[in-house]
């Protein structure tokens, strides 16, 4: 075999298909619970802090959707994964700055974290510009109505980050094609409350925009909540590829 930057050594190889079939188990066991086809739930790695040879272990254990929260550390691995000839779905999951969408639109799949219309704008200019086919885009939502934070606000009216006008904006946008919905549990709320809140406003948005279908929610402590509030979509990073050694 012949040395790439981006191998990994069997025994983490090893890991990687540990971390890989419990998870997978416990998907399995929460669509069975939520009598749901487990064909309806895509499973998203969350490699960010872990090098480009994870990725492409994964990839060769089967998984095809890999999501990176920093596009500087995005970039570096897409390329390099790209290079060892593996090409999976990369999803943006992390805040995401204006600067920054023109380096995210050449190697992302997926943003799942647009959550202004200024944001819709700058991401659609920068996919218009390099792209050939449109970006697919989930509107983050803030679960809490936090607007310190993250994600697009329910029944709001501001004209920038409500979550109707993003919707209107991501769907109206030529380059780009809204998928559907993305949240994370806010700290301290029990994901019960989190997941139950967001099934609302998913209900609400549905009626809207039936076309985009996609919930993306659970991660590795929530999974099975999340896939019983109707996610199509749960992004795991821990669970799968061992603690971080820092949180973010
Ligand atoms: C890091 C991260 C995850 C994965 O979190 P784990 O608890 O490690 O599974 C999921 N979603 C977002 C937005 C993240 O930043």
């Amino acid at each position: 075999m012949t040395d790439s930057a981006a191998t990994v050594r069997p025994d983490r190889r090893a890991e990687l298909a540990n971390g890989l079939a419990r998870v997978e188990a416990r998907i399995a066991d929460a669509c069975a619970t939520a009598g749901r086809d487990r064909a309806e739930v895509t499973m998203i790695a969350v490699t960010k802090t872990y090098p480009a040879g994870d990725v492409v272990a994964l990839a060769g254990l089967g998984v095809t959707d890999m999501g990176e929260n920093r596009d500087q550390e995005a970039a570096a691995k897409a390329a390099e994964v790209a290079a060892a000839g593996v090409t999976p779905r990369w999803h943006f999951i992390g805040q995401l700055q204006r600067n920054k969408c023109r380096s995210v639109v050449r190697y992302a799949d997926v943003v799942q974290s647009v959550d202004s219309v200024r944001l819709a704008t700058a991401l659609d200019g920068a996919a218009a510009a390099a792209r050939d086919r449109p970006l697919e885009v989930l509107v983050q939502v803030s679960i809490d109505r936090d607007a310190a934070r993250g994600g697009a606000l329910p029944d709001a009216a501001d004209p920038d980050r409500g979550l109707g006008p993003v919707a209107a904006a991501v769907a109206g946008a030529d380059a780009l094609r809204l998928a559907g919905l993305m949240a994370v549990a806010p700290l301290g709320w029990e994901p019960e409350r989190a997941f139950a809140r967001l099934a609302e406003v998913r209900e609400w948005f549905r009626g809207r925009h039936p076309e985009a279908t996609a919930l993306s929610a659970g991660m590795s402590g929530d999974l099975e909540i999340a896939i019983g509030y109707g996610a199509t979509h749960v992004r795991v990073g821990s669970a799968l590829l061992g603690m971080r050694p820092t949180l973010r």
